[in-house]
């Protein structure tokens, strides 16, 4: 049986997702919620691509060199492995380890062009390690290539998992790191490392988030919501809005669907296709300006933060693109003209 998310599901949660475009306000009356963990199905768990590259090739060039079966990936294993009884152990702990060697486990076809990867970690009672927000960088090195292909990946598994990790991925046409990702096959090994932090969360840090993907974008986002629907202390509002190019590119929508069934009071999600189906009653074409603006919690509301991952175009019509990873760039676009101010948004 597959361990991922059924296909079934996902078409219920199309089924659903039918109904739900027209803008609303939170529902009053709380559902029963249930914690994201225990109600996800059992699978439950980028924007520039001149900024990947350049961080990849920065990185590159700072040495992070390593290959599984060499001394130094040796030493890394090894060093996974020294953790303190009773101490959560974890696969990835960034600092020194470099590059961990995972075998992958697990292979689904999600849809047209993504799939989801199972990578086992190195001992099956061994989490990620990889907090939220933060991401990961895999590595390889194509055959006759001088440098090693690094890219940074959101994992789509519960931080709490054990034995696993899970990664989505999108295929780029001659993409080198989605290429080789969607060529592998059971039992073939990834170089990873990480975590690689990005906005650190705490329970109520915000009193309500916006979330704002395009595509792939979606995981870091979801990596959100897991934490903060994971923890039954976390009061925090989530507004998502999801802009794809075609029904069948909108991802983790069982996820998202059951999110939003259970939590309707804190939880809503606006899906914009830009090619969408015929009877398609959600907005269509690019995520706008009007779409923001009603949906998005108001720039004058107290302690809100509005986040953005997506492809170059979408960030530079929302919010500007990052100027490198550390470094946020202006705050332009659309958010910009509604009047939120650089703090309260967050590029991934
Ligand atoms: C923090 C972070 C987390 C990420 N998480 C994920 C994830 O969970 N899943 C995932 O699939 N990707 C994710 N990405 C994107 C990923 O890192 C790679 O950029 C992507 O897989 C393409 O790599 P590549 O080597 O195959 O192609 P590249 O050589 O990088 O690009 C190939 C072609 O695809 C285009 N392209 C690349 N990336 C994008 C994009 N995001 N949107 C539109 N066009 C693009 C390029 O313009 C180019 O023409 C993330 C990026 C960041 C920064």
């Amino acid at each position: 049986m597959s361990l991922f998310v059924s296909s079934r599901c996902a078409f219920r949660a199309a089924a659903r997702m039918k109904r739900q475009f027209a803008v609303r306000r939170y529902a009053t009356e709380p559902t029963t919620p249930k914690p994201a963990t225990e109600a996800l199905p059992s699978g439950n768990g980028g924007s520039s691509t001149l900024l990947y590259v350049a961080a990849a090739a920065g990185l590159t060039s700072a040495g992070y060199y390593f290959f599984a079966g060499t001394p130094a990936a040796k030493k890394a294993e090894a060093a996974v492995r020294e953790v303190t009884p009773g101490v959560v152990k974890k696969a990835l702990t960034g600092g020194e380890q470099g590059f961990v060697s995972l075998k992958l486990e697990e292979v689904e076809t999600v849809n047209h062009n993504t799939k989801r990867f199972r990578f086992k970690l190195p001992e099956d009672d061994m989490v990620s390690g990889v907090n939220v927000t933060s991401a990961i960088l895999t590595k390889f090195k194509p055959v006759d290539a001088e440098k090693p292909v690094i890219r940074p990946y959101t994992p789509i598994s519960d931080e709490d998992s054990k034995g696993y990790m899970d990664l989505l991925v999108k295929k780029y046409p001659n993409g080198p790191m989605s290429t080789h990702l969607h060529d592998m096959v059971p039992g073939q090994r990834l170089e990873v490392k990480g975590p690689l932090p990005k906005y650190p969360w705490t329970a109520n840090k915000h009193e309500h988030i916006g979330l704002i993907a395009g595509g792939t974008g979606i995981t870091p986002m979801f990596q959100l919501c897991r934490a903060i629907f994971n923890n039954p202390e976390d009061k925090t509002k989530v507004t998502v809005v999801f802009g794809n190019v075609t029904e069948e590119d909108v991802l983790l929508k069982s996820e998202l669907a059951h999110l939003e069934n259970t939590y309707p009071q804190r939880f809503r999600a606006f899906y914009v296709l830009d090619k969408p189906p015929k009877e398609w009653a959600g907005a269509k074409g690019f995520i706008n300006k009007e779409l923001l603006k009603t949906v998005l919690p108001e720039p004058k509301s107290d302690n809100i933060k509005l986040f953005v991952c997506g492809p170059p175009g979408l960030m530079n019509s929302i919010s500007g693109n990052k100027k490198s990873p550390r470094d946020q760039g202006e705050l332009v676009g659309i958010l910009k003209d509604l009047g939120y101010t650089p703090e309260q948004v967050y590029k991934f």
